[in-house]
C-alpha cells in the first residue's frame, strides 16, 4: 500500500450500479489479501495470496470505525474491500454486529472459493444478500482470468456454489466479468449453469476501469473509467457496451433471471 494512504476498514459511501449507494467494510486490511489474484483486479497485483481463514481486523475495529459513518444514510453495507470478506474468520461477528448497530441491509460479494466450509455458508446466511463471482465455466479460462492459489479448482468452486445457493435464504448476484465474447459453447454451459443454480439476478460487467498496477487502498471505491489516477494503471481488453447487452438479453430470455450490465 502507499505509505501516503490510512486505512480504515469503513470506506465511501460510494455509488454502486449494482446496489445504489453502498458503505464499504474492509474485514481483510492494509495488506491485499485473495485466494484469487483476478488479472483485472481494482486492488493490483494481490500482495497476499492465500486461502488460510484468519481474524485481519478485530470485529470491535470495525464496528468503532462505522460510529463515525451514523446515521448510515445508505442503500446497503457491502463488506469487499481489500481481498476475499470470507476469509475473515470473525465476518459473522462482523455481520451481526453490523445489523444489530445499523439497521441497514448487509451484501458480502465473494469469489466463491470458500463455500464448500459449512462455517462460511453458516456466517453468510447472516447477511441480506450475497453476490457471488462466477467468471469462467471452463476450467482454463478460469485459472487464466482468476488466477486462483494451487489448489483451487472450478469444479470444487461450482460444487460450494451449488450447495450455497441450495441453503442460503436470502437474495443471491452472480457477478461475472467479461474481458472477450464468448463462443457459442461458453454461452450454452454458462445458460445451463444459470438455469439450475435459480439465482435472483446476473450482473454481467467488462473491465472499462483501468487496473493500478500495484496495490492502491482507492482501489476498494468506484472510479469513472475516465478520472486521472496519480500511480501507474494497465487498460485491460473489455467487451463492446452493445456486445455485453445483446448478450445480457440472450441470457434473460433463456434463463428468465434479471441479468443487468455495467453502464457504458
Ligand atoms: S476475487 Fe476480487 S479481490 Fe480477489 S483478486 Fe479477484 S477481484 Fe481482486
Amino acid at each position: 500500500m502507499n505509505a501516503t494512504q490510512t486505512f480504515s476498514s469503513v470506506y465511501g459511501p460510494v455509488s454502486s450500479w449494482r446496489y445504489g449507494r453502498s458503505l464499504g467494510i474492509d474485514p481483510i486490511g492494509s495488506i491485499s489479501t485473495c485466494s484469487f489474484n483476478c488479472v483485472y483486479c481494482q486492488l493490483g497485483e494481490i500482495e497476499q495470496k492465500t486461502g488460510d481463514r484468519a481474524i485481519y481486523i478485530p470485529t470491535q475495529q470495525i464496528l468503532d470505525e462505522l460510529e463515525a459513518f451514523a446515521p448510515w444514510d445508505v442503500d446497503v453495507i457491502t463488506l469487499s474491500g481489500s481481498g476475499e470478506p470470507t476469509l475473515a474468520l470473525n465476518l459473522k461477528e462482523i455481520l451481526q454486529g453490523i445489523a444489530d448497530c445499523t439497521h441497514r441491509p448487509t451484501l458480502v460479494l465473494t469469489n466463491g472459493t470458500t463455500l464448500g466450509n459449512p462455517e462460511v455458508r453458516n456466517a453468510l446466511a447472516t447477511a441480506d444478500r450475497v453476490s457471488l463471482k462466477l467468471d469462467a465455466v471452463s476450467e482454463r479460462r478460469f485459472q487464466g482470468v482468476n488466477r486462483p492459489i494451487d489448489g483451487i479448482n472450478l469444479a470444487d468452486i461450482w460444487a460450494g456454489i451449488e450447495q450455497f445457493c441450495q441453503d442460503y435464504p436470502g437474495a443471491i448476484g452472480i457477478q461475472t466479468m467479461l474481458l472477450s465474447p464468448w463462443d457459442a459453447q461458453t454461452k450454452a454451459d454458462y445458460i445451463s449453469r444459470m438455469r439450475s443454480l435459480g439465482v435472483d439476478e446476473i450482473q454481467l460487467n467488462t473491465p472499462t476501469r483501468p487496473k493500478p498496477v500495484n496495490r492502491q487502498l482507492d482501489g476498494r471505491g468506484n472510479h469513472h473509467p475516465q478520472e486521472s489516477r496519480p500511480y501507474p494503471v494497465q487498460m485491460l481488453p473489455c467487451l463492446n457496451p452493445e456486445v455485453l447487452q445483446n448478450l445480457a438479453r440472450e441470457i434473460a430470455e433463456a434463463t428468465g433471471i434479471a441479468v443487468r450490465c455495467a453502464p457504458a
